[in-house]
């Protein structure tokens, strides 16, 4: 499970990616240029003011004028976005998710999305200047008219081109999505059946089998290899849980969690309820959802990460064990607090909560409510506890063991 690292080549690339801190000065300095901005933008509005006032404004000349405001506000927007996103996706996250005022792109911003934006948002100031030059036209020249018009037209099909490129990305994603909702009942039909088939250890020696199995598009091998690496006890789907079973649980939080958009805003999930709930098949079943979104997922029991954190700590590298986590964007801890944790081993998990906080998603299932870790964790539960659950969706599971009904009404039939 352990992934082996050589730990110079791991030092030079840190290093190397540490120096993406460079480029933060420049954002700065946009900053700085976007107060020049304010300040031309005030200087302009000021100036339109004294004119209306003195009576001297005609009608070309507030249009003219309001355009160019309009003009100042669209270049400190591109501003705003290049710097917000480009400091967001080369420097580091800004951690805005959950913010009521996140722009709705920075939730996806990447290069790509940013190259896209960029290129309508220049389209939309050379289209101003192209209204300037029309309101204004018995004092533009021909020529200058002639080529702002050609240069619109290149804006825009340079927008146009940026964003037919970006459009195989985004089908990519889409597929991946249309992996994840609910299929159509022929397709889920089909699924058990290749769950189970996938479940079962494939067997080199029976090339028969490979015939039979459907064709995978890359997106579904991909989503198929982080299932497999993710180490689930077994395949449990959201499909396959019988929602009549748990005697009260928020269903509407389960479906909402189910498209995966807390592993993206580095949110948690905590499942707390008695045994035989289902708090590790939904776990699971999340876990599946997150690998076909495209994340990578490590599920492990408590006693599992104890032990996977205490052998890092004995070698002295739980810090960097702690990073090299990181390229996971979803852990799983199952089973916390069947036995109270003597205090080397909570402080381990304070360690791991507390560096995944607001940077990666954890999901933990626990038999015993938040309020009770004191008597697994000891004096860090308080610290623990706020840490997970300060974004986090607790999810309450109640009702009698799914195992025992199960057995209950075999025995009945
Ligand atoms: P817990 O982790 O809460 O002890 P599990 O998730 O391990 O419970 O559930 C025990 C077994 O019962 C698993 O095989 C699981 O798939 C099944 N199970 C539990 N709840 C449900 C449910 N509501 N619908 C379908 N299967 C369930
Ligand atoms: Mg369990």
């Amino acid at each position: 499970m352990a992934k082996v690292q050589n730990p110079t080549t791991t030092t030079l690339g840190y290093a190397l990616f540490a120096t993406r801190w460079l480029q933060a000065p420049l954002y700065f300095g946009l900053v700085a240029a976007q107060g020049v901005y304010v300040y031309k933008f005030f200087k302009e509005l000021w100036t339109l003011i004294l004119m209306c006032v003195s009576g001297h404004a005609t009608e070309t000349y507030v249009m003219l004028a309001v355009l160019k405001l309009v003009d100042v506000v669209m270049i400190a927007n591109l501003l705003i976005m290049v710097i917000v996103g480009g400091y967001e996706t080369f420097v580091s996250r800004i951690g805005l998710q959950g913010h009521r005022d996140q722009p709705e792109w920075l939730s996806h911003v990447n290069s790509n999305v940013l190259k896209v934006k960029l290129a309508t948002a220049i389209v939309g100031i050379s289209s101003v200047h192209l209204l300037q030059m029309f309101v204004d036209v018995h004092h533009t020249s021909h020529h200058a008219l002639l080529w702002g018009t050609v240069i619109h037209m290149a804006f825009i099909a340079s927008a146009a081109i940026l964003a037919y490129m970006s459009g195989p990305m985004v089908a990519h994603t889409d597929r991946a999505h249309a992996d994840r909702s609910p299929a159509t009942p022929a397709a889920q039909a089909a699924r058990p059946q290749e769950h189970e088939r996938q479940q079962e250890k494939p067997d080199p020696e029976t090339p028969a089998a490979a015939p039979a199995l459907p064709r995978q598009s890359d997106a579904d091998a991909d989503a198929e290899a982080r299932i497999r690496a993710a180490g689930f006890p077994a395949r449990k789907l959201l499909e396959d849980f019988d929602e009549q079973h748990p005697r009260g649980f928020d269903r509407e939080a389960v479906a909402r969690l189910g498209k995966a958009d807390f592993v993206t805003a580095r949110r948690n999930v905590v499942f707390v309820g008695p045994p035989g709930t289902g708090k590790t098949h939904l776990a699971v079943a999340l876990g599946v959802r997150a690998c076909q979104a495209g994340h990578r997922v490590l599920f492990a029991t408590a006693a599992e990460w104890a032990a996977r954190l205490a052998d890092a700590r004995a070698a002295g590298r739980l810090d960097a064990e702690l990073t090299a986590l990181d390229d996971h964007p979803l852990l799983i801890v199952d089973e916390v607090g069947y036995t109270p944790l003597d205090p080397a081993t909570a402080g381990l998990f304070f360690q791991l909560v507390a560096h995944r906080y607001e940077r990666a998603s954890l999901i933990v299932t626990s038999g015993r409510p938040l309020g009770r870790w004191d008597e697994v964790f000891g004096p860090s539960a308080p610290a623990l506890t706020d840490r997970l659950a300060h974004h986090a969706d607790l999810v309450r599971l109640d009702g009698d063991s799914y195992r025992t009904r199960r057995a209950t009404s075999t025995w009945a039939d």
